[in-house]
């Protein structure tokens, strides 16, 4: 199958129908936090563990170098947490943010679906991250270091800002109801689409067909906890509706905090939910099988069956890839899945 691959739509982002050319931004909000107390404390923790404490200020930035010499002459399998934390520590803050704005003209859209955004004399392709029945209309966007519209978008965007809106486009869209199950997987703002799509297939009542519950499951990636985005709203929605099976990832949160969530890549931690009776007869390779034969970290009991589901994906296009390749194998019917790749 071919994947859409976002970043080169950026030409055509730029032709698309204008929508508005003064829509009003309603509201900019910081949706990651500054961790650096977090990260300090982390620090010291390690450093009176592993006997480095020399290395490590009580005042001032951290002499990074110094404490990644002493620490990995402690243990050297400190080395990646050190990195990390120290890449975290030092990352521009907000580097994930929502924004919400108004046109004068409501437009219509599907769930899906992205819009290209000019602010300033930048025009970039962004995700609708909000319900086609909403009356407002969200994004989310990280910053791409050193990007010229991302980092402005997070830097410099206020309420009552102009962005001129061109769109909608694109081929992400959910197929008609049946009784197969949805499975959406994201990493970091590929979540913008799919959480357009859940909130609307819970607003329309498609989480059902003819009467019955239809699964719906989330598996969304990313590094540090507050990078996932509108985790507060997925698990709300866990919580009130049984079929919703939400499964956050996190990748270094537990160098950081006591995260007991699961911690693989997405495409992963799939398959320790499919349902190993659907693929009794099916051989994998090496890491496919281990991944198929190990527990849930989480609670949810519900399982996948590949041959009943649809699904949808959207991150990083190497995640895209190698998800697309999995379920694949798993026998997911080809024409159920639908991913996109955008970087
Ligand atoms: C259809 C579509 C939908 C999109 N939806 C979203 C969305 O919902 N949220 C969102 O945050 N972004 C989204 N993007 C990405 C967005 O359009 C921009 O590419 C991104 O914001 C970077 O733009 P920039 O001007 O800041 O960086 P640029 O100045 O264009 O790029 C700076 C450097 O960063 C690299 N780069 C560009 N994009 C990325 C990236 N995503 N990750 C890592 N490196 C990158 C470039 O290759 C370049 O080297 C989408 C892209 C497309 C095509």
């Amino acid at each position: 199958m071919t994947i859409r691959e976002h970043a080169s739509q950026h030409g055509h982002a730029q032709s698309l129908p204008l929508i508005s050319e003064s829509a009003t931004v309603t509201e900019v909000e910081a949706m990651d936090q500054p961790r650096q107390t977090e990260i300090r404390a982390k620090l010291r923790e390690l450093a009176a563990e592993y006997g480095f404490e020399d290395a490590v200020a009580d005042r001032g930035p951290p002499d990074w170098e110094a404490v990644f010499d002493a620490a990995t002459s402690a243990d050297r399998r400190l080395a990646p947490q050190i990195g990390a934390l120290r890449d975290r520590f030092e990352r521009a803050h907000p580097a994930l943010v929502r924004i919400a704005f108004e046109t004068d003209e409501p437009f219509e859209f599907a769930a899906g679906q992205y819009l290209s955004i000019r602010y300033g004399n930048r025009t970039r392709a962004y995700s609708i991250a909000s319900s086609p029945n909403r009356e407002d209309t969200e994004l989310c966007v990280r910053r791409v270091p050193d990007g010229r519209l991302s980092t402005r978008l997070c830097e410099e965007l206020s309420v009552g800002d102009e962005i001129a809106v061109r769109g909608p486009h694109g081929h992400l869209l959910l197929e008609d109801v049946s009784e197969r199950d949805l499975v959406f997987l994201a990493t970091g703002t590929g979540v913008a689409p799919m959480k357009s799509m859940i909130d609307y297939v819970f607003e329309a009542g498609r989480d059902e067909h003819r009467g019955e519950p239809r699964n719906v499951w989330l598996f969304l990636g990313a590094a540090w906890a507050d990078d996932l985005p509108y985790h507060e709203a997925f698990s709300d929605l866990a919580a009130d509706h049984e079929n919703f099976h939400y499964v956050p990832c996190l990748s270094r949160e537990p160098w950081l905090t006591d995260w007991d969530g699961e911690t693989e890549y997405i495409q992963d931690a799939l398959l320790k939910y499919v349902d190993e009776r659907a693929l009794e007869d099916a051989a994998f390779g090496r890491h496919m099988a281990r991944m198929l034969a190990e527990r849930p970290t989480t609670t949810v009991d519900a399982r996948i069956d590949p041959e009943a589901v649809e699904v949808y994906a959207c991150g990083i296009n190497a995640m895209v890839y190698s998800l697309e390749t999995a379920v694949r194998r798993l026998g997911v019917p080809q024409r159920y899945v639908h991913c996109e790749g955008y970087g």
